[in-house]
């Protein structure tokens, strides 16, 4: 259905899409994911034509979009995007927002445009909300209206670029199962998402994008269980992480404990898991020397629930953790108690600590 062939896209100097070749068939479900600023949505975008492609093909059903003699509207229309951030109308009503695009550029008739936008509707649970304008809505109920306006244009491809993430947590679950709900009923979907669970029980196949390329690409068991590639194993294994460059005694330790632990109540970690990781993440800083060039760096891996701090500190070799060097340090002590293991290492010239931080 979608055959893509070295594709490109370069922002003046800055190479986003080196060289992505991929087919993609008629009812699968292809879930992207990568790191930040890899080119997801820009790949998504030269789909759908909201950026014109630097170089390569794609065909849709066999017609090469890039072509001039091609209808590109016309193409377009077979392809609905969902944008993280709604892009509903603020004026118009629910409603109307669905049938806005079948009125204008299909010239459906009000009746008609009225009975399919009311299905739609009730598809994702929001018959109720007719009438009421977005501002009304949550940000759960905007993104499944927002969906629901997709559908009302009848697409045969469903392009989503994080539906979920300017969602509030309580809200993600209820977006998902409208999609997993269109994915049941067949529609061919390519989801650009941070939600790994969702992903994985989702999708047909799975696209890690990296280096301007899809770097990767598999079934779900094959990216989640068994990545073959450097940076995608890193990806799966270790996603989330907070990183400090602490270079001078003036940081604020007490914003960077707040934030680890509202980073670890994002992931669902426990109170106390969040405690010991700011109580950590003060007493390695403790037991520095200098504080002219620290790396800290606290990361979950979601695939074990392994939470790590690590600190990296430029200066001569010395383990805090040797017996003799920091014996009776309360520091020493409350990392301990704190932590299923401690390793050092010295590496190109920095001291490096793992903190491996106990679980619940
Ligand atoms: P992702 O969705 O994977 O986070 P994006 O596709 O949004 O990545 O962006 C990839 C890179 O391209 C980023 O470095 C971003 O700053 C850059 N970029 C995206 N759109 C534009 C644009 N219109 N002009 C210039 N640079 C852009
Ligand atoms: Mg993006």
């Amino acid at each position: 259905m979608i055959t893509v062939r070295n594709l490109s896209k370069h922002f003046g100097e800055l190479v986003v899409l080196k060289d992505v070749s991929v087919d993609i068939e008629k009812g699968e479900i292809i879930s992207v994911i990568g790191p930040s600023g890899t080119g997801k949505s820009t790949f998504l975008r030269c789909l759908n034509l909201l950026e014109t492609p630097t170089g390569g093909q794609i065909f849709i059903d066999g017609v090469p979009l890039l072509d001039k003699t091609t209808n590109v509207p016309k193409l377009r229309q077979k392809m609905g995007m969902v944008f993280q951030s709604f892009n509903l109308f603020s004026h118009l009503t629910v409603l109307e927002n669905l049938t806005l695009g079948p009125l204008k550029l299909q010239g459906k008739s009000k009746e008609e445009a009225n009975t399919k936008a009311k299905a739609l509707l009730k598809l994702v649970g929001l018959a109720e909300k007719a009438h009421s304008f977005p501002d009304e809505l949550s940000g759960g109920q905007k993104q499944r209206v927002a969906i629901a306006r997709c559908m009302a244009m009848e697409p045969e491809i469903l392009l989503f670029d994080e539906p979920t993430s300017a969602l509030d947590p309580t809200m993600v679950s209820e977006v998902l199962a409208v999609i997993r709900r269109l994915a049941r009923e067949g529609m061919t979907m390519i989801i650009v998402t941070h939600e790994m669970e969702f992903a994985r029980n989702i999708s047909s196949r799975v696209f890690y994008m990296d280096e301007g390329l899809i770097y990767e690409e598999g079934t779900p068991k094959q990216i989640f269980e068994n990545p073959q590639k450097e940076k995608t194993k890193a990806f799966i294994n270790r996603i989330r992480s907070l990183r400090y460059h602490i270079t001078n005694e003036n940081f604020d330790l007490y914003a960077m404990q707040a934030e680890m632990e509202s980073f670890c109540e994002k992931h669902g970690l426990t109170k106390r898991v969040a405690g010991f990781v700011a109580l950590i993440g003060e007493e390695v800083l403790g037991l520095q020397k200098s504080y002219t060039d620290i790396n800290l760096s606290l990361s979950y891996s979601e695939k074990d629930g392994t939470v790590e701090i690590l600190c990296e500190s430029a200066g001569a070799p010395e383990n805090p953790f040797d017996e003799g060097v920091l014996d009776d340090d309360i520091g020493i002590k409350l990392i301990k108690g704190r932590c299923k293991s401690v390793d050092y290492e010295y590496k190109n010239g920095k001291n490096v600590l793992l903190l491996k931080v106990k679980g619940e």
